[in-house]
């Protein structure tokens, strides 16, 4: 059988540990036997960081930018212990966050849904994408401890040299005060984030927030993303079929909890680092988490949720045998090529797409899994498979449904 080609090249960031290993058995076992693979080849790993003095990593979202579609493997973000264990010339900073702040992007995290893992809330029946917006507020504080009885205020001070004040309180005796911020640009471009990316899935978009209470700051949130809407989505969501749909935060929790899921829930920074712990434990495991990175001009990367997986990779160097879940770095891969295949007209490698994710959803539905899966499972009589073993699996799978 002729391999599907491809136009553009992937723009391939390799990482490190368990899931570097996990990553060449995926492109030898379930990408290159079918498809004529194009990529720009990065390696993220963190000995090739330190050896170009992390230059490899700007780099490699320079080309993201200039390609459009990049599929990312966790990578180690360095501490103490990995400058000593790599011998490092410096603790280089996360590739997530240079590579993010380059894009400019919001993260859409998705659980993956297959027979046997259920959610804990039993009528999430559809995956929830949770969207967090990854500028300001209480991210980017400053905050004072008040000794004692005294006046604070918000000062601003325009260009010119005008102020404006704000009381914040009198105090008798001490406490603490706290200012944030956010940007109109940053609040724009995660509005527009989350409703290019409902377009491309075609679900509803749900955002929240407190302005009852927070009348300026978390009313500009509302009001800009109705404006962006009006402006430019509401035509597009009608046609595909899709709502948007703002309410209160606390009446969206409560609104979550009851529904099927099967929407994106745009949140505010400190609302999704909350919620998105929530949503995606209570649908099982990290390693069943989709994400991607997607930028306001369009630009797409796709990664795993987890990380490097460290422990299972100091049982591999000792020659044990692992069990490390591939599926969503499987997905990472899938998700790219579709997008790939999409943004080029390719539908054979569409199609690849949607076989190389349902010969991996059938595999586990038919019992073969790994032991993290194993053990929660409401299956009976899984098969734990050891990491190449389950990726076998589903190659057996995939060749057969090509
Ligand atoms: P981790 O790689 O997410 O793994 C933590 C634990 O979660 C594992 O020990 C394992 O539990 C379980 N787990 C995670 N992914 C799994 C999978 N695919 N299959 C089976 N079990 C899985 O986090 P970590 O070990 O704390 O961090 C390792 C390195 O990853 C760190 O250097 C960190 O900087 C980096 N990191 C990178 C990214 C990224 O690039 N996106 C994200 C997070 C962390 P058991 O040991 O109980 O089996
Ligand atoms: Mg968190």
């Amino acid at each position: 059988m002729a391999k599907i080609q491809m136009t553009t090249p992937l723009v391939e960031m390799d990482g490190d540990e368990m899931t570097r290993i996990i990553w060449q058995m995926i492109k030898d076992e379930l990408i290159c036997p079918f498809v004529d693979l194009k990529t720009e080849y990065y390696d993220l790993g963190l000995e090739h960081r330190n050896e170009t003095d992390d230059a490899v990593t700007v780099e490699s979202a320079e080309a993201t930018k200039r390609l459009g579609v990049a599929v990312k493997c966790a990578t180690i973000t360095a501490n103490a212990a990995r400058v000593e264990e790599y011998g490092l010339k410096q603790m280089w900073k996360s590739p997530n966050g240079t590579i993010r702040a380059m894009l400019d992007g919001t993260v859409f995290r998705a659980p993956i849904a297959v027979k046997g893992i259920e959610p804990c809330v039993r009528n999430w029946g559809m995956p929830i994408t949770l969207a967090r917006h990854a500028y300001g507020d209480v991210y980017k504080n400053a905050e004072m401890r008040i000794p004692g009885a005294g006046t604070v205020e918000l000062v601003y001070t325009a260009e010119d040299g005008t102020e404006q004040r704000e009381l914040i309180h009198r105090f008798d005796g001490p406490g603490v005060v706290q200012g944030v911020h956010n940007l109109d640009a940053s609040i724009e471009s995660f509005a527009r984030s989350c409703f290019n990316y409902a377009l491309d899935v075609k679900q509803d978009v749900w955002f929240a927030t407190k302005d009852t209470i927070s009348k300026k700051y978390d009313h500009r949130f509302k009001d800009i993303f109705q404006d962006i809407f009006d402006a430019e989505y509401r035509a597009r969501f009608e046609e595909a079929g899709i709502e948007y749909f703002y309410t209160l935060i606390d009446d969206a929790v409560a609104r979550v909890m009851k529904s099927k899921g099967g929407f994106i829930w745009a949140c505010k920074n400190y609302d999704g680092d909350v919620m998105s712990d929530m949503v995606s434990s209570a649908f099982g495991s990290l390693a069943m988490m989709t994400s991607v990175l997607v930028s306001p001009d369009g630009v797409y990367e796709y990664e795993a949720a987890h990380g490097t997986v460290q422990r299972h990779y100091y049982k591999h160097l000792k020659g044990e045998e692992t069990s490390t879940n591939s599926v969503a770095t499987i997905f990472a891969w899938s998700g790219a090529l579709r997008k790939r295949g999409e943004l080029d007209g390719l539908p054979e490698l569409k199609a690849f797409a949607d076989r190389l994710e349902q010969a991996t959803i059938d595999t586990i539905e038919a019992g073969e899994m790994t032991g993290d899966l194993a053990a929660i499972t409401t299956l009976e009589h899984p098969v734990k498979l050891s990491t190449r073993a389950f990726i076998e699996a589903i190659a057996g799978r995939l060749a057969a449904s090509m």
